[in-house]
């Protein structure tokens, strides 16, 4: 009858929101213990750093890297950067594990260099937007190149479009002693954070990365494929250098290749590898 049917509905409604509040403290819940890990994770050298080839599409070369980091704790085992590098950003923590990242990035470059003929293989290295106004980055690039001895044409700085949205001088200004001291800028995930592009002219930026999202369906989608011709041919003109991100299949590159796209990053050429299978691969290609 009507009652017990009202009754059931109340119930229900209230299950409804149990479970929902429920799943809400297991989030909260795994964000604290995982932020409580993190604290330690640089300590208890649960930290490493993977390298993805970045291949030359006109030489078939490997043209650099980009250095990734990982996360492996004992007891929640590998955790993606996509949910750990935000909790850092929230906490703070970004600042101890980005000069981390830095540091290591460059001493494996500067390693790699001592392997003859390998001399020219860069290697690009993720900047967060918190980096930048948590700490002097130039100061800390300086220093990385200096204790390194990695010259500054060979390392990139990647950067997101958040950065440069809110035209701050200050940002302007950072980027341009960045550039002074001959390291190169990367705009990452290119297409996906803002629809203005007027910060292109205003940034000494060298090179665009294409975000994986246009170029997995470029066989079969046409507005992807318009999206990224357009793409090129706008950073053809302002002279700047696209890496297409996320590249998986023949088909994607015949089609970069044709747009005259400059280089390609993904699981076709390699997935992220560890420092020892870099090197290895590296030598394999001398
Ligand atoms: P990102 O910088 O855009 O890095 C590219 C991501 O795409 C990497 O995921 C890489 O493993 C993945 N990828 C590369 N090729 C392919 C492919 O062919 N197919 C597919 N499906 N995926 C591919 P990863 O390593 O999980 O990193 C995710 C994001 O985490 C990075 O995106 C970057 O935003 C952030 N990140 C990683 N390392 C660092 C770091 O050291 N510092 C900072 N601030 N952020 C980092
Ligand atoms: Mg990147
Ligand atoms: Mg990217
Ligand atoms: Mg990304």
């Amino acid at each position: 009858n009507a009652d017990s049917a009202m009754y059931r509905a109340k119930e229900k409604g209230r299950n409804g929101c149990y479970f929902f509040t429920q799943a809400m403290d297991i989030e909260a819940q795994r964000r604290r213990t995982l932020e409580q890990a993190l604290h330690q994770a640089l300590d208890n050298k649960e930290l490493s750093l993977s390298f993805q080839p970045i291949i030359d599409l006109k030489t078939g070369e490997i043209a650099s890297c980009e250095a990734l980091v990982r996360w492996c704790n004992p007891i929640h085992g590998t955790i993606s950067p996509e949910e750990f590098i935000p909790l850092a950003e929230d906490v703070g923590l970004i600042v101890p594990i980005g000069e981390w990242v830095l540091k290591k990035a460059c001493l494996a470059a500067m390693c790699w260099s001592e392997i003859d003929k390998l001399i020219h293989t860069s290697i690009s290295v993720n900047l967060s937007s918190y980096q930048f106004k948590k700490q002097n980055i130039v100061d800390l690039v300086n220093k990385n190149l200096v204790e390194s001895g990695l010259p500054s044409k060979r390392l990139t700085l990647e950067i997101t479009e958040g950065l440069l949205v809110n035209d701050d001088e200050n940002t302007l200004s950072q980027l341009q002693q960045l550039r002074g001291l001959g390291v190169s800028l990367s705009i990452d995930d290119f297409g996906t954070g803002y629809s203005s592009l007027s910060y292109l002219k205003k940034f000494p930026i060298n090179y665009l990365k294409i975000d994986r999202a246009f170029v997995t369906d470029l066989a079969e989608n046409k507005e992807d494929r318009a999206l990224v011709e357009g793409i090129l041919s706008m950073a053809n003109s302002l002279q700047l250098h696209v890496v297409a991100e996320g590249v998986e299949t023949k088909e994607q590159v015949a089609f970069l290749k044709s747009k005259n796209c400059a280089y390609v990053q993904g699981y076709l050429y390699s997935k992220p590898l560890s420092e020892i299978a870099f090197k290895q691969f590296l030598e394999s290609k001398k």
